[in-house]
């Protein structure tokens, strides 16, 4: 499905709903959230309607990525913020509530009062090497 009319993303796309456009091209549009956490925070999308960042196809993928550092370079610019967060929610308990994969950009400063828990854990002996392993597995048989 390359869009979906429910979806407001896609509307963005299709120019039905409004949004205000930092930056667009054959195949990506970056636009600032309507419901921003920091002033300048921008949403990226591909033109193509898919819910989930593992069915977006590599080369789209780093075409996404490969704007980022532009986007940032205008946010702090901008913004005048000192650093970003990249942030891309995929499935509900992530955080995804729009069916649509974006890149969130959020400008960031010494004590926003943002970020979330980072409860950094230990791996009990012999765990990190048996997660390695089978993600290597995992890798072998997934096409890129
Ligand atoms: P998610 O939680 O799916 O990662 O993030 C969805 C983001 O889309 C939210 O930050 C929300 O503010 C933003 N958003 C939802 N609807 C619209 C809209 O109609 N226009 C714009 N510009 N942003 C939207
Ligand atoms: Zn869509």
């Amino acid at each position: 499905m390359s869009s979906d009319p429910n979806c407001i993303f896609c509307k963005i796309i299709a120019a039905e709903v409004s949004a205000a456009v930092v930056y667009e091209d054959d195949s990506v549009l970056a636009f600032l959230d309507v419901g921003p956490l920091a002033d300048g925070h921008m949403l990226v999308i591909p033109r193509k309607h898919y819910t989930r960042l593992t069915d977006v196809p590599s080369e789209l993928c780093a075409h996404m990525a490969s704007v980022l550092p532009l986007l940032g370079r205008a946010a702090l610019e901008v913004t005048k913020a000192e650093g970003f967060n990249v942030l891309l929610n995929q499935g509900a308990v992530a955080g995804q509530a729009v069916p649509h994969i974006h890149f969130h950009v959020i400008p960031r400063r010494k004590d926003d009062q943002l970020g979330y828990r980072w409860n950094a854990g230990k791996y009990p002996e012999g765990r990190a090497s048996q997660l390695a392993a089978a993600y290597q597995a995992a890798l072998s048989h997934h096409a890129t």
